[in-house]
């Protein structure tokens, strides 16, 4: 991964010719590609490749002040180069890479003075092969109209099945299970059950399953290595007081060789937005040192976040504060902030910053809330808050959470909001 060329390309903060001649022929690309190329299937190894150093590219010739530069960045990392930032093709590792050359070429500084990576490993279920499910003889496509259950023991069988109530179908001898649902929600199991458990959706099927064939391969990966992506822009007057940016860029991956989850907005949009403050302060040092964590793990139950505050980089007391975001895509009903409660100072200072700039619709606050990757530091001591955006559209932890249909609406205020709370953190007065 180190050695491919397309994450040498360094951002360029002035758009030439040349750039804008590669993103027409760019877009032109990738209207041409969706035409020829069904959603989420790129057969090709080569043609994947092209797409995303295109995409990359593209997303690498942003401003600071540039807002599209958000939606470029949610277009590359929901790529199927990425495969959902998860356990399989090695999704998550390429995002690694590819996060900890963006926070280098902003001009970071390694959070530990070496590496941008912080390693760690934990056990998660895997599906990196085969994944057929066939009942009532009508084939089903994977992740739209069935999932299997994160724990599933991979099975190649077939047989009839017997109803074990309105919604649950069973074959005993080969220890399937077919369960009807009205939504299909993926997740990251750390074991693997002794059944196979097939969600499928109601709107699949016209009547009651009553046959099946499944084809479906799991692996259990024992020690899954992954890493927090941790830089920092150095303080130029209190370089030990520290403000936290944090977002987790991990997603569920893929199911089967042929289906990944983007998680668009889960948590592609809180990146793109940490990537974009990253590349503000790295060009524009702040009194206290900013530093700012992409976290690993978090699907899999806020591993990431839960090691960094085992193994911290630098001491959690110089934390000033820290701000997470997961879920930033959306916004036409404004945020939520967990821990507003606990922090009720931060939280008008960050309704006044609001009030100032005219940014959101409406702050909800919220108490405590174990929902991300916040949580862990508050158990330290840490002063947090987590936001998320509300409204718009309602795709979690499924195939439809893709950037096509994410509409990032709230990217630039929500950039302005963090950077003037910021300010109001720091007592400083100068106002972006
Ligand atoms: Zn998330």
């Amino acid at each position: 991964m180190k050695n491919e060329t397309y994450i040498k390309v360094k951002p360029g903060y002035k758009l030439s010719g040349f750039c804008f001649l590669f993103n027409s022929a760019f877009i032109t690309f990738q209207f041409f590609t969706s035409l020829v190329f069904p959603t989420f299937t790129f057969h090709k190894k080569s043609m994947r490749r092209i797409l995303v150093v295109l995409l990359i590219t593209n997303a690498s010739t942003a401003l600071a002040q540039d807002f599209s530069f958000g939606r470029r960045m949610v277009d590359t990392l929901t790529t199927p180069y990425f495969w959902g930032r998860g356990y399989t093709n090695d999704g998550m590792k390429k995002a690694a890479d590819f996060l900890a050359d963006q926070f280098k070429s902003y001009g970071l500084e390694p959070m530990n003075g070496k590496s941008y990576l912080q390693p760690f490993s934990y056990p998660v279920n895997t599906f990196p092969g085969k994944m057929e499910v066939t009942i009532n003889d009508k084939d089903l496509v994977p992740g739209k109209d069935f999932i299997v259950s994160p724990e599933t023991k991979g099975v190649k069988a077939s047989g009839d099945l017997d109803k074990l109530d309105s919604i649950q179908f069973i074959n005993r001898k080969e220890m399937v299970v077919i369960k009807m649902q009205d939504k299909l929600t993926w997740d990251i199991s750390p074991e693997v059950a002794t059944y196979s458990l097939i969600l499928v959706d109601k709107k699949a099927l016209n009547k009651a399953p009553q046959s099946f064939k499944v084809n479906i391969d799991n692996k259990l990966v024992k020690n899954f290595k992954a890493a927090n992506i941790c830089g920092l822009v150095k303080g130029t007057v209190k370089p030990d007081s520290v403000i936290f940016i944090t977002a987790h860029y991990d997603h569920l991956g893929g199911m089967g060789a042929d289906t990944y989850f983007p998680g668009a907005n889960d948590n592609a949009s809180g990146v793109s937005l940490l990537l974009n403050l990253a590349h503000y302060y790295g060009q524009h040092p702040q009194k206290y040192s900013i530093a700012f964590i992409c976290f690993a793990g978090e699907e899999a139950g806020l591993i990431g976040s839960k090691y960094f505050t085992e193994n911290p980089l630098l001491p959690l007391k110089n934390i000033r504060f820290l701000t997470n975001t997961d879920l930033a895509g959306t916004g036409e009903e404004g945020i939520t902030v967990v821990n507003a409660s606990e922090f009720p100072k931060e939280f008008a200072m960050m309704n006044a910053v609001n009030d100032e700039k005219k940014l959101l619709v409406k702050i909800n606050p919220r108490g405590k809330a174990a929902n991300s990757d916040h949580y862990f530091f508050t158990e330290k001591g840490v002063p947090s808050f987590f936001f998320y955006t509300l409204g718009g559209i309602k795709a979690y932890h499924d195939v439809f959470d893709k950037a096509a249909t994410l509409p990032l609406n709230e990217h630039e205020h929500l950039f302005k909001l963090i950077v003037g709370f910021n300010e109001k953190l720091m007592g400083s007065t100068t106002s972006l």
